[in-house]
């Protein structure tokens, strides 16, 4: 069985999940949507517990890739992809925490860009090309996808960054891979970025001379191996009845994963929306109408998000179905001073330290819990503290321990190209570096 992914603008075209990784969007500008989701073997649920998690992760995906890879290249792909740990920790009587935020950088985005870059090395050996890769960040996801790749033979990436416009961990974790990681630092904003990686996805000259990607969250290998980690919860889960999930949100693609487990058969009560300011979501579960709004900046930013990317795939994973979504569905907005009180509230209370995304899922998952007393449920740790040291230290007066990984950082050299927020420009160094000008 191959399983064929359809664009959401037009299900007449199609692709296989090689092709349409590959590509990263649907040639019409669409997101890829795969044509059934499979369903998941009773006793593959059952026996979650005992099963390792690259076996986990090998049972979800495999219908989604087909004959993309062969068993034993995605075997490979998921112990790596899985490389850290997934730990679910109780935080009291009723809730718990699946901590996302052991990987490199410290957020839960290092498992989709990990699995991503094993599967962009995986076809650049198949169809003996190498994979160039563009990535325009503000930050966080091009510090994960420079872990990701770097190493991974057959793949180059560049990475495009807003000069003094990220934080200085952030900008160590973009600039000092080396090998086949490249930084190029624009004096600009990260709109400029942005509109330098389109204009080159645009330039007929340059998409036929070499093969040129992206890695954005809308890839369909990033949003699908985001599944496991709910399967890695359920696997850790030893209450009675099925949890309540809670999923800190800002483009979806964590909630959608969710579901998508959810509708294989994994068993959750109910999922949470938490979101902060940027209500978009939370004001359609609550009306059935959907009005995407200019972002807000918050505390939680890596959720800023006004028109989240991923809410297309949600529709559909319901028939748009606005009635079919909130039987499974809840949202909350939570606000910055929320956020920072919870944040308090629960160092005080239970000891442990969320950073600011995990206390927007917790709020809004306490929240939820005062309603229905009898249930129980898991929040979805992000990242880690030590990523948001200004909040933190607003809340309890002081910053976290850092860890070993982000104190090595210091010592590592960084190399950028400096350049003015001009294409042309930008056009000739990539070049110089396909060496093919
Ligand atoms: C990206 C991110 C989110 C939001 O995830 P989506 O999949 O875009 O909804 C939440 N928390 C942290 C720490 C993030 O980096």
């Amino acid at each position: 069985m191959n399983m064929q992914y359809y664009s959401l603008n037009n299900p007449s075209i199609r692709a296989d999940f090689k092709a349409a990784t590959l590509a990263g969007q649907a040639p019409d500008g669409g997101l890829y949507f795969p044509e059934t989701i499979p369903v998941w073997e009773k006793t593959f649920i059952d026996n979650l517990a005992i099963l390792s998690k690259a076996e986990i992760g090998m049972r979800i995906l495999q219908p989604f890739v087909g004959d993309s890879m062969s068993e034993a290249t995605l075997l490979e792909a998921m112990e790596e992809t899985l490389a850290f740990d997934f730990p679910l920790k109780k935080i009291n009587e009723n809730m718990f925490i699946l901590e996302l935020f052991h990987g490199p950088t410290l957020a839960f985005k290092d498992l989709g860009a990990r699995f991503l870059s094993r599967c962009m090395g995986a076809f650049a050996n198949d169809i003996g090309q190498k994979i160039n890769i563009l990535v325009a960040t503000s930050g966080d996801t091009g510090g994960a996808v420079a872990d990701a790749f770097h190493g991974v033979a057959g793949t180059e990436v560049f990475i495009l960054y807003p000069s003094g416009k990220v934080s200085p961990v952030q900008e160590k974790q973009l600039t000092t891979y080396g090998d086949n990681i490249h930084a190029f630092e624009v004096e600009g904003d990260f709109d400029d970025c942005q509109r330098m990686v389109k204009q080159a996805f645009q330039d007929q000259e340059l998409m036929k001379k070499a093969m040129l990607t992206s890695s954005n969250s809308i890839n369909i290998a990033r949003w699908l191996s985001q599944q496991v980690y709910y399967a890695l919860a359920l696997a850790q889960w030893k209450e009675d009845a099925a949890p309540v999930i809670s999923v800190p949100s800002g483009n979806f693609g964590n909630l959608c994963a969710g579901l998508t487990a959810w509708q294989s058969g994994l068993p959750v009560k109910h999922f949470i929306a938490a979101c902060n300011a940027n209500n978009s979501f939370t004001a359609y579960i609550r009306s059935g109408i959907f009005q995407p709004k200019p972002s807000i900046a918050t505390l939680s930013n890596a959720m800023d998000v006004g028109l989240p990317s991923n809410f297309i795939r949600i529709l559909e994973l319901f028939q748009q179905e606005h009635r079919n979504m909130t039987k499974i569905i809840s949202s909350e907005s939570i606000s910055d001073k929320e956020t920072v009180d919870t944040l308090q509230d629960v160092f005080h209370a239970y000891h442990y330290l969320l950073d600011p995304h995990s206390a927007v899922a917790y709020k809004a998952l306490a929240n939820h819990l005062q309603q229905h007393q009898a249930q129980k449920g898991i929040l979805l740790g992000t990242a880690h503290p030590i990523k948001f040291p200004d909040v933190v230290k607003k809340a309890i007066g002081n910053t976290p321990e850092t860890p070993l990984s982000v104190q090595n950082l210091w010592e590592r050299e960084k190399k950028s190209i400096i350049l003015p927020p001009d294409f042309q420009l930008f056009k000739k160094n990539l070049e110089n570096f396909l060496k093919i000008s």
